[in-house]
């Protein structure tokens, strides 16, 4: 976003940023393994390509290095305000402008508010009975304690998908045994990573063509995957399903642990799981995949239905509080109307940025643009240019508010939800995907060219401007 505008010449914003450095979700995860499940080609600015990329699918610690070599090249930093968490925005009717307030009690005025603050940063950790009785240590994957040795301990992890399954495969190779305790299986399909030689990072240097035809390719393919998100795709599914399972039977080797690792929803329906080394770490002889449930704590461990384990420390990998949206913030827009009550029914939205009632308010990744098929930075380049024309509307046209009409809000919600009801994420009751009152409030329906087009020039038309 911040790039955006400063290219169309618009230099005068600031960005609040929680922490003491950048990087989000890849500031914070720093578990061991952890990297990107989209490959680096796609899952990076399609204007600033990076021949540098040590693999096909990029560690965290390099995605990091990426955006902080991004936020230089590009003169964003002495935008940035760090540890300046936001937790209130409130519109003034009056004034027709947002007051801003972070938790130090700083105060900022903006004619225009862009909440980006991402879907997944509150870490969820679920209660267990007795859980305070444990008297070893624990922690979140996404609060990774890195001054526990895992050495020769005995390890608990509860869950098992996007991130567990990032960093089982590494603290295996080091516990004395690790108990990995599974509510439901996932589906997880080989990763097929590897490193860039040098050679082929010199030839993508001296022909950024090669990283373009990359970026084109993977694109093209996540295109060609979004068809199994239809429910309606039953055979390409199990073509799916059967290469997963045909994937499973390969690595491990008790036919009793191959059963379990065999989900109950179908292909597709939570986030597909990309891995080349899961299988083979649930095979290790120090490694137990554990599926009674958790019946309660202990000061020693965990007890399931059958047994108890004893445990030295217990990571959660339980993800993350991804709804309501906006989780923690106080934001108020026309007439003092809070979001969380103009939401009471679902996060209602237009192209996952504006809310009606809410002026001069655009949302990055907002409600229903999170992605099963394709990469998010798809989805923020062409909201980023969405937005930007209506900041150049604001400042060329001397205009107060820019709001989107009720009855454009609704048609496009209306029909999202619609068209979520065919996706396959709809099969199952619970997940990440879905909002309290039950609909869908994550996901986008469609594929990422449908939403470029969708956004690329604002109908000015579906707004009403003051
Ligand atoms: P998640 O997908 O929400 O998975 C949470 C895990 O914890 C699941 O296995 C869940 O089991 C289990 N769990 C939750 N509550 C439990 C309870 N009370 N008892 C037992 N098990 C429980 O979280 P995540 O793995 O952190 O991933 C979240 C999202 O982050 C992903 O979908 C992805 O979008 C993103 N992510 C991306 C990357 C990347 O490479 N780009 C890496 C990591 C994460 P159930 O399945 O039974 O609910």
């Amino acid at each position: 976003m911040a790039i955006h505008l400063k290219e169309k010449g618009i230099h005068d914003f600031i960005i609040l940023e929680k922490a003491e450095s950048l990087g989000g979700t890849w500031r914070e995860n720093t578990y061991p393994g952890a990297e990107c499940d989209i490959p680096s080609a796609l899952y990076s600015y399609s204007f600033e390509s990076n021949p540098d990329w040590d693999y096909k699918w990029s560690h965290q610690d390099q995605i990091l290095a990426y955006m902080d070599y991004c936020a230089d090249k590009y003169g964003i930093k002495s935008h940035i305000r760090y540890n300046k968490e936001l937790i209130s925005a409130h519109w003034d009717d009056g004034y027709n402008h947002w007051t801003l307030t972070s938790k130090d009690q700083s105060e900022y005025k903006a004619t225009t508010f862009i909440p980006a603050i991402g879907q997944l940063h509150h870490p969820s950790t679920p209660s267990f009975s007795n859980q305070s009785s444990f008297q070893g240590s624990f922690f979140h994957s996404a609060r990774w304690d890195h001054d526990i040795d895992l050495t020769n301990r005995r390890v608990g992890v509860i869950g098992n998908a996007a991130s567990a399954i990032q960093f089982i495969p590494e603290i295996a190779k080091k516990t004395s045994s690790l108990i990995v305790f599974q509510r439901s299986a996932n589906w997880v399909i080989p990763k097929v990573d590897r490193p860039f030689s040098t050679f082929e990072k010199k030839v993508a240097r001296i022909f950024p063509f090669f990283l373009k035809w990359s970026r084109l390719r993977i694109w093209l393919t996540g295109g060609a995957l979004y068809l199994l998100l239809e429910k309606e795709r039953q055979t390409l599914r199990r073509v799916f399903e059967n290469y997963s399972k045909r994937f499973i039977n390969k690595n491990i080797d008790e036919p009793e642990t191959r059963k379990k690792l065999i989900p109950t929803y179908k292909f597709g329906a939570k986030r597909v799981l990309f891995s080349d080394n899961y299988f083979k770490a649930i095979n290790r002889e120090n490694v137990h995949l554990e599926t009674d449930e958790i019946v309660q704590f202990t000061s020693t461990g965990i007890e399931t239905q059958n047994k108890h384990h004893s445990l030295d420390h217990i990571i959660y990998a339980t993800g993350f509080k991804a709804n309501p949206f906006m989780l923690g913030l106080d934001i108020r827009g026309r007439q003092g109307i809070r979001l969380n009550d103009a939401w009471s029914a679902g996060p209602k939205n237009y192209l996952g940025m504006t809310v009606d009632g809410f002026p001069n308010m655009f949302m990055m990744y907002g409600p229903n643009t999170n992605l099963g098929h394709s990469s998010i930075i798809i989805m923020s380049e062409a909201q980023s240019k969405y937005i930007t024309q209506c900041i150049q509307k604001i400042k060329v046209g001397d205009i107060k508010s820019i709001e989107v009409k009720e009855s454009t809000l609704n048609t496009y919600y209306d029909n999202i939800q619609e068209r979520l009801k065919k996706m396959i994420w709809n099969t199952i009751e619970k997940s990440w995907y879905r909002a309290k009152n039950g609909n869908l409030s994550n996901n986008y329906p469609g594929r990422t060219l449908e939403y470029i087009r969708l956004t690329k020039k604002v109908n000015f038309n579906d707004y009403n401007i003051n």
